[in-house]
């Protein structure tokens, strides 16, 4: 068995001049759960896209369990579910009807299909809904029938793109826990998301990626702490009378930034690496006339981590192919603008159309 379920190396995607994924190398080990986070346009769908055989890379590589994307498509296709970002229902054909066509188009036969498709449905909590038109679901149950339609092949690989995006809590909570039961079955598990917090309690790992390059590989604790190492720490501070007059003090001392205004106060970073600068802040104010009602640190949340890592590499104070934690990513080796003869091809231009 390959070494890893999913493994990218050097791997370019442009789209004319438009360098949508640049240089961008991860590993992903059998049975874990790495979440994708990155802004709108940051490269998820285009990097997911090409593992999911629907698009092909300007250059490098990208295999799933060994087998190369691009030239092994027919054994990628047998190894992976994909659920697109966006797909199409069809009207007038129930929700047995659409797993059914596509369990008959992967292949499945007689008892063995409708066994399948009942065993999907159940999976996804679709049975009472069998009978309903695709097309007229709610988003969280369309969202089950996109997970429903990757899974009918019981896939080892799951690649998921952005799929709790537009679910109110309820139907996030649900689908969390359908993934949970999936990542306890052993299936490796790819899924990209907005919502750091919310990755962050269900992934192994998180490969975070801005503009178009991973900029950190690690685990949600390794992100905070980089970031703590580097930028402070955080503390909640309220006071009796005024709260400007806490945010008025902050401008005047050397190592102590007023980040957030709260009502009876605010939120602090606090340089240093030891409780002991926290406590001569704390000293400081109460000297100055402050008068302090709670003061405790925070900790740091993902947003929080992610927004200080993308601050310094716009400082150039890190690079973004040196990570401020987790695993080193080897820097890329940046190829020429693609030629005529490098863009992607008219079949190419036809996966691209044809993926959802
Ligand atoms: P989002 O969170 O908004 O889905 P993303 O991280 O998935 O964003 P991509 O969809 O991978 O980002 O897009 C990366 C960049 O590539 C964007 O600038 C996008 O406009 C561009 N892009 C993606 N697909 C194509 C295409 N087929 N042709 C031209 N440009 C494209």
């Amino acid at each position: 068995m390959s070494e890893n379920a999913i493994s990218v190396r050097n791997l370019y995607r442009y789209f004319g001049a438009l360098k949508a994924v640049q240089g961008v190398s991860f590993d992903i080990p059998h049975g874990s759960v790495c979440g994708f986070v990155g802004a709108n346009g940051a490269g998820k769908t285009t990097t997911m896209r090409i593992l999911a055989s629907l698009d092909y890379p300007t250059m490098g590589t990208a295999e799933i369990c060994g087998y190369n994307v691009v030239s092994h498509p027919d054994e990628v296709r047998r190894l992976i579910g994909w659920m697109p970002d966006h797909f199409g229902n069809y009207e007038h054909m129930t929700v047995a009807e659409y797993l059914d066509f596509y369990a008959r188009a992967l292949g499945y036969k007689g008892k063995e299909r409708r066994l399948r498709v009942q065993e999907v449905m159940e999976f996804t909590d679709l049975v009472p809904l069998a009978e309903r038109f695709s097309n007229k679901l709610s988003k969280g149950n369309t969202q089950r029938l996109g997970l429903g339609r990757a899974l009918l092949q019981d896939p080892q690989i799951l690649i998921m793109d952005e799929p709790a995006a537009g679910l109110d809590p309820k139907a996030r909570v649900e689908l969390k826990s359908l993934i949970r039961v999936l990542a306890s079955e052993g299936k490796t598990i790819f899924i990209s998301s907005h919502i750091l917090s919310e990755l962050g309690e269900m992934c192994d790992s998180l490969l975070f990626i801005n503009g178009g390059r991973i900029v950190h590989h690690g685990d949600a604790e390794s992100l905070k702490r980089g970031t703590e190492q580097a930028g402070g720490y955080l503390y909640d501070v309220q006071i009796l009378g005024d709260p400007e007059a806490l945010s008025s003090w902050c401008l005047l001392q050397p190592g102590v930034e007023f980040t957030e205004a709260r009502k009876y106060g605010g939120r602090l970073n606090i340089q240093g690496d030891n409780v002991e600068d926290a406590a001569d802040v704390l000293r400081r104010m109460i000297k100055d006339g402050l008068q302090i009602t709670e003061f405790h640190r925070e900790e740091r949340n993902l947003e929080d981590a992610f927004i200080d890592m993308l601050g310094r590499i716009e400082r150039g104070e890190v690079s973004a192919a040196a990570p401020t934690g987790g695993r080193a990513i080897r820097p890329p080796v940046p190829p020429p603008l693609p030629t005529a003869a490098t863009e992607p091809a008219e079949e190419d231009k036809t996966l691209n159309s044809s993926s959802n």
